[in-house]
């Protein structure tokens, strides 16, 4: 059939990508499925969107002077499916902005953008954990809690651009066991303006969050897994509770969206006893039985937003094609 034959070929085209961090902007180009060679790293121009998409231009027309590759772009942002404006806190000028054709409109060559989790999301579907599942949850746990979801490698742009974002809503249990009794939890007041989302419970901060609540002492999340590993109290304790309020929510989470792998991300991903302790508590939780992991640690954590942005470009390149 005609339609293969030019979808082999599609994915075969060498594409640009883009990582837009909060700091930095990586700029890569990747000449083969899976494969991404990152060719330079500069600040992120913040004060003018023009600015970023100037610099954007230039990496680009370095790597490509025909203008003839498309520039997928991983943003730290939300980015709207309908009408493609951001909504970024680290970058301002991309709030408001249609940032694919913004920058398209300066670069001279087709964009296609999304947000950093959904880019996560698109590497470890095709190329990483999630590779060969046809629906992947991918979550994020890092400072924060997010997420994404692919089905069959291409990824979900629900309304608002929120898809697979478990971590905001008042889901939060208000009280959890600890050692045989129910200790109560204050549902925290989130940044995005509710109350008991599992954000502001669920990431490094709201580990340490948590063991404050319950040993009115300050200790680094790193402090608190290493120490729960060595079999201390205090810490078993906040694991413990940690474990319990965010497997809850993430259980209905993955029973609503179906998910044949969960792929992790983020700073907490590299504690891989945590990651495997909260895969056990969530196995128990949800309705499909599953005797092999669910959660596991993503295996494009370094470079998922360069990854998830070249698999972006080259299926939007296969999309304009086929239309
Ligand atoms: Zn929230």
């Amino acid at each position: 059939m005609q339609a293969g034959n030019s979808l082999r070929g599609d994915f075969g085209q060498a594409v640009l990508c883009a990582d837009i961090g909060g700091s930095f902007i990586k700029f890569g180009i990747s000449r083969q499925p899976g494969h991404v060679e990152e060719l330079e790293r500069l600040p992120t121009p913040k004060a003018d969107w023009r600015d970023l998409a100037e610099a954007l231009q230039r990496l680009a027309d370095k790597a490509d002077p025909s203008r003839s590759l498309p520039l997928g772009l991983s943003v730290a942002g939300l980015v709207d499916p309908v009408n493609g404006a951001g909504l970024s806190a680290n970058i301002p000028p991309l709030t408001g902005l249609p940032i694919a054709e913004a920058i398209a409109s300066v670069a001279g060559r087709a964009v296609l953008a999304a947000n950093d989790a959904d880019c996560l999301t698109l590497a470890e579907a095709n190329d990483g954990a999630g590779r060969g599942y046809p629906v992947v949850f991918c979550i994020i746990m890092g400072t924060g809690i997010g997420g994404g979801l692919a089905i069959d490698g291409r990824i979900v742009r629900g309304a608002g651009g929120v898809t697979g974002e478990w971590g905001h809503g008042p889901a939060m249990n208000t009280s959890v066991e600890i050692g045989g009794r129910l200790v109560p939890v204050p549902r925290f007041a989130c940044n995005c303006g509710q109350s008991g989302c599992i954000d502001t419970i669920g990431g490094a901060r709201g580990m340490e969050r948590l063991h404050g609540l319950f040993h009115e002492e300050a200790r680094s999340s790193h402090r608190i897994i290493e120490d729960w590993q060595a079999g201390e109290t205090k810490a078993a304790n906040t694991i413990d509770a940690y474990l319990q309020l965010v497997a809850d929510p993430l259980a209905v989470a993955i029973n609503t969206v179906g998910a044949f792998i969960v792929p992790v991300g983020g700073g907490l991903a590299s504690a891989e006893k945590l990651i495997a302790t909260l895969d056990e508590a969530v196995r128990a939780r949800i309705l499909h039985r599953l005797d092999r992991p669910l959660l596991v640690p993503a295996i494009r954590r370094e470079d998922g937003g360069l990854v998830g942005a070249a698999v972006l470009a080259r299926q939007g390149a296969t999309d304009v094609r086929a239309a």
